[in-house]
């Protein structure tokens, strides 16, 4: 068997299969590795090389069985019919590369559909990933606000412990927050979901409760009624002014993320102050984010990054590849039990593949217009 470990594009900087899962992955057959495809992220050829990979070209991946990759593959037309492809493939947004995959016969699997539950946490990718981008959205804040965080009392005088308020208490959320603490600051959060409450204040921050009858209890958050927008705002509305960061996180699977700062509530803030989206990609939950852009209204800095995981791309992606590694001993031991990839029941290979033998298999996906 041939695994292809594939080149990202020049935006994204992680590589889905590191040396270390290389030599992991290589029970299972040999490893091409595209030129230069871990440079970004700090591994060399050389590195490959001395774990046994055989660097190749982008036009080699038509050798390939098993294709890896970070995002959505661009270069589907290149791979063989009933090829494998592993990656974030952005299921509900691309659209074109399900057409390729259905046309092609590939077998894809996209790793955001992954179940979140225990049995499945070591290869949960989104997990890994949102806890490094919600450290590194905490450390930025840091970086760009013009004060201290943690409370430093001198001899010429005292500096305040900043103030960081967090908006959606997910895995990124729960790790900017736990970052926030350790760098000093007074942090508080808040969320939808009900359960999210004993998580924030398990880690020593302060849950920020809406007053409102709805809530959420689900794994994922969905769309909120109008009135509990209003009564969201008008909590966020009297918290707003004191804070000196805010980052913010709140998405909801397959939709747009929800506005939750309006224009006006940014007016509100102290001059100086920063705000972090990291919902920008699927529209921002502030209204003034420009996706990969730092706008700056009313003295407060909105930053939103094309993507804040090229700025740890190493850990990213040391943890993508243990988690792809993982899922993929996983699909050789149901593979072994079951020739036929669309007859594997257990549950997390079933949930994740996409498409197979020139049919969309996910139930999540079936009857999609393409
Ligand atoms: P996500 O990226 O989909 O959303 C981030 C957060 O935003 C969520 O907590 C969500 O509730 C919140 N949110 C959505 N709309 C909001 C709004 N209007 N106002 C405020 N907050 C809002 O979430 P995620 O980090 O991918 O986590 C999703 C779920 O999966 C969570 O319940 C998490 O606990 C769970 N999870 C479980 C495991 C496990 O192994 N058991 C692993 C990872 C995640």
């Amino acid at each position: 068997m041939k695994l292809f470990v594939l080149k990202e594009p020049k935006w994204e900087h992680r590589v889905s299969v590191t040396p270390d899962a290389a030599k992991f992955l290589s029970k299972f057959g040999s490893i091409l590795v595209e030129k230069s495809a871990g440079e970004r992220a700090g591994f060399s050829d050389d590195d490959y090389k001395s774990v046994g990979c055989v660097i190749v070209k982008q036009r080699d991946i038509g050798d390939a069985d098993v294709v890896f990759g970070i995002g959505p593959i661009r270069c589907l037309d290149s791979v063989n019919g009933w090829t494998i492809i592993i990656c974030l493939q952005e299921p509900y947004e691309n659209r074109e590369n399900l057409r390729l995959a259905k046309e092609k016969n590939l077998a894809m699997f996209s790793l955001e559909l992954i179940p979140r539950s225990t049995r499945a946490q070591y290869m949960d990718v989104l997990s890994s990933q949102s806890s490094l981008a919600g450290y590194k959205a905490a450390i930025e804040s840091a970086h760009f606000l013009r004060k201290g965080l943690p409370l430093m009392m001198t001899t010429a005088g005292t500096v305040p412990a900043a103030k960081v308020l967090v908006i959606g208490a997910g895995v990124a959320g729960l790790q900017a927050i736990a970052t926030a603490k350790r760098l000093g600051a007074i942090v508080s959060a808040f969320d939808v979901r009900t359960s999210a409450k004993e998580q924030v204040e398990s880690i020593g921050a302060k849950f920020v409760e809406v007053e409102s009858v709805e809530s959420e209890d689900g794994i994922y958050a969905t769309e909120m009624t109008a009135s509990y927008q209003t009564a969201q705002e008008a909590k966020l509305r009297s918290v707003i002014p004191a804070q000196d960061i805010i980052i913010t996180t709140a998405q909801i699977p397959g939709k747009k993320a929800p506005i939750i700062i309006k224009k006006d509530m940014v007016a509100t803030m102290k001059r100086g102050s920063v705000l972090i989206d990291l919902a920008s990609k699927t529209g921002g939950n502030c209204e003034l984010t420009k996706h990969g852009e730092t706008v700056s209204e009313h003295g407060v800095l909105i930053i939103s990054f094309d993507n804040i995981l090229n700025l740890i791309a190493y850990d990213a992606s040391r943890l993508f590849a243990k988690n792809v590694s993982a899922f993929f001993e996983l699909l050789s031991k149901e593979m072994e039990k079951t020739k036929n990839l669309s007859q594997i029941e257990e549950e997390i290979i079933k949930s994740t593949l996409l498409t197979f033998d020139g049919e969309i298999v996910n139930e999540k996906f079936k009857g999609v217009c393409l």
